[in-house]
């Protein structure tokens, strides 16, 4: 029987048929991956998805672990989920480059061409847009996102391997030189008692990483002691609803994401007392809550606003073009049942995020405030360079868990995420004050910001990667 086999495969591709005697041999041994993704939120399973369509990477082995059940729906809900990711332009290409951007755009997304933030202190306002009205983000549900990522596994079942409920319960480290004892590679232990073995282990498994705490790397991290209050709401007329809208209110920013002509999704920040208020208070007052959070002039400073509108009055003369107009975001009529649902905020970033045999990608590595819509973005940034650094390795015959790949994919992703998180933790300081000399100061660098153009391109594409 095994003969003729070897005959074919040997006459076809000699590199098959060494595969395949290295599988013969070993089959003794414990099967060794080439790269196992722990953890299958949206950041693991589009990593797994970019793995799986490299055609550098097709002979190699890889597994998706996750500790939950499959994530595929047959058919979509009517109701919008109140999980929702704003999604940029970047992110879109790389779920496109293997496919799932379409089953996504089929499914259901809601592009938005402007953004409008605003202070609650003063009438200070920024606003991005795009020439030619282009999209500058996508409003998309989780679940979507998750179900598309889950449907583009399915067709790569000869490429990548997944176990779901299959809980990642402990990690056996090699020694960086080894030294002929133990294994060489990262040994996975799994909840049910079955052991893996891997050149690579990536970490995808979120804010509280096993990886990240069992390889030892150390994470800066504190509490925003904010709290996001998340909701769909409906509008109480039909518009094209393209706007995303982002309030900084003295208590922390409210913003009103598209979802549909009818439907937009809510994140407000703010503090545990008001959080769980807002969540215990009746269906109308809550709408009521929200309305007041957009319109309401509390908090508002006759002072600071003059002195903003002396310099909105001087930009308007050096640069006709450096103003903008504020558009009023619409008006809520409805929140859906049971939409309303809270999450804690925080700040946190592994101080390394790789080391011999691991590398941490999305929320195990970074996790952000979600006032800029961010957090997802990064995960999916890190997951495309990883992957990029991955085939380059491969293609040049390395193994996958040397660190002197995996070194660049650091230091690229560090260059882009450390000061996106900065600006996202200057921003939630900035905004969370009422004392007028820091109120004035973001007054005006808002109002600055705004009526320089080229500042605002730059800010649109560091943002938009
Ligand atoms: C209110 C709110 C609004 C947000 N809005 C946005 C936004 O508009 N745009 C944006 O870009 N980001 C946004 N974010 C951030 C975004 O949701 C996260 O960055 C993203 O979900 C992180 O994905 P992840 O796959 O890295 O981690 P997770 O979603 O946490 O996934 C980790 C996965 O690992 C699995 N797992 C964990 N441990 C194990 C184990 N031991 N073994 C096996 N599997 C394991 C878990 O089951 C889980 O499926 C928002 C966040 C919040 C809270």
């Amino acid at each position: 029987m095994m003969l003729p086999y070897c005959q074919s495969v040997l006459s076809n591709s000699p590199w098959r048929f060494f595969r395949f005697l290295c599988r013969a041999l070993s089959t003794k041994g414990p099967m060794v991956y080439d790269a196992v993704i722990s953890g299958g939120g949206m950041v693991g399973t589009a990593m797994a998805c970019a793995l799986g369509s490299d055609p550098h990477l097709r002979h190699k082995k890889i597994l998706l672990l996750e500790a939950g059940q499959r994530k595929e729906r047959s058919h979509l809900p009517q109701q919008f989920s109140n999980r929702v990711s704003s999604i940029t332009p970047g992110s879109a290409s790389f779920l496109a480059s293997f496919g799932a951007w379409d089953d996504i755009s089929v499914m259901r997304l809601k592009a938005f061409k402007r953004m409008q933030v605003w202070d609650a202190c003063s009438d200070a306002l920024i606003t991005f847009d795009k020439d030619g009205m282009e999209d500058m983000g996508y409003v998309v549900e989780n679940d979507v996102i998750i179900t598309a990522l889950t449907q583009q596994l399915s067709s790569m079942s000869d490429r990548v391997e997944v176990l779901y409920r299959s809980k990642a319960v402990g990690y056996t480290w090699p020694a960086p030189y080894h030294n002929g004892e133990g294994s060489p590679w990262v040994q996975i232990d799994l909840a049910g008692g079955q052991k893996i073995h891997t050149r690579l282990l990536i970490g995808a498994d979120g804010q509280n990483s096993m990886v990240r705490s069992a390889a030892g790397m150390r994470s800066v991290q504190w509490s925003y002691n904010h709290v996001a209050v998340v909701a769909t709401l409906h509008l109480s007329e039909p518009t094209d609803n393209n706007v995303a809208w982002q309030r900084f209110l003295p208590s922390g920013p409210i913003a009103l994401l598209p979802l549909s002509d009818t439907c937009s999704s809510l994140v407000w920040s703010t503090s545990p007392e008001n959080a769980s208020h807002l969540l215990n208070m009746d269906e109308e007052s809550f709408v009521d809550a929200v309305n007041s959070a957009f319109w309401s002039n509390e908090g508002y400073s006759d002072l600071i606003s003059s002195a903003e509108s002396i310099l909105r009055t001087a930009v308007s003369y050096l640069m006709p073009t450096g103003t903008s107009t504020r558009q009023l975001p619409p008006s809520v009529s409805k929140v859906e049942s049971s939409s309303r649902a809270a999450f804690p905020l925080g700040m946190a970033h592994a101080t390394e995020y790789i080391r011999h045999r691991v590398a941490l990608i999305g929320d195990a590595a970074h996790r952000v405030h979600p006032l800029a819509g961010q957090g997802v973005n990064m995960g999916f940034g890190d997951a495309a360079c990883l992957a990029q650094h991955l085939s380059k390795a491969a293609f040049i015959g390395q193994d996958l868990g040397s660190t002197k790949h995996l070194l660049q994919y650091e230091t690229e992703r560090q260059r882009h995420n450390l000061p996106l998180m900065a600006a996202i933790d200057l921003l939630k300081r900035l905004y969370n004050t009422k004392q007028p000399p820091i109120v004035l100061l973001r007054t005006l660098g808002l109002q600055a910001t705004n009526a320089f153009p080229p500042m605002k391109e730059q800010i649109i594409a560091f943002a938009s990667k």
